[in-house]
């Protein structure tokens, strides 16, 4: 289904998420036109250590490895600024603050962009500039996104999503975001939460302590919302969230995790911690 189609489809069924839901098509439909027109260097393994670097269990690249088209990403920052001024009288504020400091010079965007991979580095610039550390660091990243996602791309021919099992990306070694139920016999992938990389994984099994047992991995959802669930685990007491897409039907995983935010509100009042935190609560 359409992105926006599905948009209108959640709207009408969850009324407290229409705000968000616009921001996110807003910003979703800036990042796929910037896509259209990207222009990313080829990015160069050594074919000798491709097969060591899988083996020995590390990622085919690190993250600051991505190629970066950084005229587009200053654009498509620009256009999330505006954006975002016009979401909601919070975000009106702080866009007004960072173009303040940007017009001052007092910060390098183009270097800020490059450095878009530490997110603590951004945390801590949003800090010492009185900047909500939340919107700062989401602006930032979402400006490099697409180019980051043409980046993974490229490097998807030389990867078997089916083989790898591990709790983290192939390709980048990033954690993942969400897991995912697809195909008829519902095997279960992980969706990286810098690349946009999905592998498959065990069906029983914690991304993030790699925890197999049965006894101590278990899940809560919703009546009536029985395609997304939260596994929790109880050996490191964390949570990712699982959609299972043989039900809803081909989507955006970002949109349907965003528009279930309530259920990672249970787990967090249950004790679960998400290592990796939905980008879009600002
Ligand atoms: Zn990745
Ligand atoms: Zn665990």
């Amino acid at each position: 289904m359409e992105l926006k189609n599905r948009i209108q489809q959640i709207k009408k069924k969850r009324s407290g998420y229409g705000e968000i839901l616009d921001f996110y098509q807003k910003v979703k439909e800036a990042q796929a036109k910037v896509k259209a027109s990207l222009k990313i260097d080829p990015i160069h393994l050594k074919k000798e250590w491709k097969g060591l670097l899988a083996k020995e269990g590390f990622s085919l690249i690190q993250k600051e490895d991505f190629p970066l088209d950084i005229e587009s990403s200053i654009k498509l920052f620009q256009t999330l600024c505006q954006i975002g001024k016009d979401a909601n009288p919070h975000m009106a504020e702080q866009v007004r603050k960072i173009n303040e400091i940007l017009a001052n010079k007092r910060i390098d965007l183009k270097k800020l962009l490059k450095e878009g991979v530490k997110e603590q580095r951004i945390e801590q610039i949003a800090d010492e500039f009185g900047l909500d550390k939340k919107v700062f660091p989401f602006l930032i990243q979402s400006s490099t996104k697409p180019s980051i996602e043409a980046g993974m791309e490229q490097l998807r021919s030389e990867l078997d999503p089916e083989t790898w099992l591990k709790g983290y990306c192939p390709v980048c070694g990033s954690l993942p975001s969400l897991s995912l139920l697809k195909e008829e016999t519902g095997k279960r992938y992980l969706l990286c939460s810098y690349c946009g990389y999905q592998w498959r994984i065990d069906r029983l099994f914690c991304p993030f302590c790699n925890n197999k047992e049965q006894e101590s991995l278990h899940y809560l959802y919703a009546e009536g919302e029985e395609p997304y669930r939260i596994d929790l685990c109880d050996k490191c007491h964390q949570h990712i969230k699982t959609i299972d897409f043989r039900i809803i039907g081909e989507s955006e995983p970002s949109l349907e995790d965003l528009a279930t935010l309530h259920l990672d509100i249970l787990a967090t009042q249950k004790g679960y911690k998400r290592p990796v935190p939905n980008p879009w609560i600002t």
